[in-house]
């Protein structure tokens, strides 16, 4: 048999393990899953174990389809595993969607990846510190006009009691600092370590009967009656595909190059503070982020930490300083 070759250009190397991460030293689900040897046959095979893969899986073995997905390093091992690890409503691609849904529809699903999280950390045991609590908060004017007419979409669907719009004052006694102008607390969001998340959906998703395969990096999809999905060492047959390979595949590139480019933010874990600098701080444990574009973004760990992230690039590479 003639080995698929790796697509040209440069590329992650395949079998890495997590990263280097405070997420990675905190992680609480050490179960490593074998790499693809040989033919499976499936309905769907998935081609990433981050959450849009996983997330898929869990849904569709749910749902009585059977599931294959193939990662190339580790289950959550990318965006999904290292992230700022706030649970925030909101919706992508909302104008494509409105050619779909009416107004209505589409709100719904503003708060709708937040239900699917609560709901499989509660229903399958997932233990990764799922807290409550959220302010969005507004260095310009402008920005709090923005706030203000979200309230009031909140408020025009019944939500409003779970929101606050806050001045200076009031958003200083919550986070410790005069730097805004004002803000807005949010309780149906909230904060978690990603990648506990991930490993747990991922572990839920085996028990429903899904089949996970690490350090088996796609190489190859060949089209035709099913699709043949290829690896080093073995064939997904499948009736269809999924790639969720975010930034880091290059896959299918005819038809996807161009879609999807890195884009890099970087968080810092401080030691554990103290109870009287969390006292000062953020006495009520809330997620955090700023409304720039370029957005700074903070919450406390389980174990007392505060992680920082902000920055942004878009070279795919790690900034120097990050080794500092
Ligand atoms: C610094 C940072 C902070 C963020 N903060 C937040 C936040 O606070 N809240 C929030 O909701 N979102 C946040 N995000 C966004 C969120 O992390 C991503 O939207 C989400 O993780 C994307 O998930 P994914 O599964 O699509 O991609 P990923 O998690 O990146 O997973 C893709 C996976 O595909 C695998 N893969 C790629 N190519 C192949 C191949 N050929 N074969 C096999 N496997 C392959 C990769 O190894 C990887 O594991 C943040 C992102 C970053 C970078």
């Amino acid at each position: 048999m003639v080995r698929p070759q790796r697509p040209n250009g440069p590329h992650v190397l395949p079998q890495e393990e997590h990263t280097g991460s405070y997420y990675a030293a905190t992680r609480n689900d050490l179960t490593t899953y074998s790499e693809l040897n040989g033919e499976v046959e499936t309905d769907v095979c998935i081609i990433g174990g981050g959450f849009t893969g996983i997330a898929t899986a869990l849904t569709l073995v749910e749902r009585g389809h059977r599931v294959v997905v193939l990662e190339q390093n580790r289950i959550s091992w990318g965006a999904s595993g290292r992230n700022g690890g706030q649970l925030i409503h909101g919706l992508g691609g909302s104008t494509r969607l409105s050619k779909f849904l009416n107004d209505e529809q589409l709100w719904a699903l503003h708060y709708r990846g937040n239900d699917i999280i609560r709901s499989r950390v509660a229903g399958y045991g997932i233990d990764c510190d799922l807290k409550t609590g959220y302010v969005e908060v507004a260095i310009k004017q402008r920005q709090m006009v923005g706030l203000e007419a979200d309230y009031e979409a909140h408020q025009r669907r019944g939500l409003g009691d779970h929101l606050r719009l806050l001045d200076r004052a009031e958003v200083t006694a919550l986070i410790g600092t005069q730097a805004y102008i004002g803000g807005m607390s949010n309780d149906l969001n909230g904060h978690l370590p990603p990648l506990n998340l991930c490993l747990g959906e991922a572990r839920a998703a085996v028990e429903q009967g899904a089949l996970l395969f690490e350090q088996s990096e796609v190489l190859e999809i060949e089209h035709g009656e099913t699709v043949r999905v290829r690896t080093a060492q073995g064939c997904v047959v499948a009736q269809k595909v999924l790639i969720a390979g975010n930034a880091y595949h290059r896959l299918e590139r005819r038809r996807l190059s161009g879609l999807v480019f890195p884009a890099g933010s970087f968080i810092i874990a401080t030691e554990p503070l103290e109870d009287d600098e969390i006292a000062r701080i953020n006495p009520q444990d809330l997620a955090v982020c700023d409304l720039n574009n370029v957005l700074d973004y903070f919450r406390l760990s389980a174990d007392k930490r505060m992680l920082f992230g902000g920055r942004c690039n878009y070279s795919g590479r790690e900034p120097r300083s990050v080794e500092a």
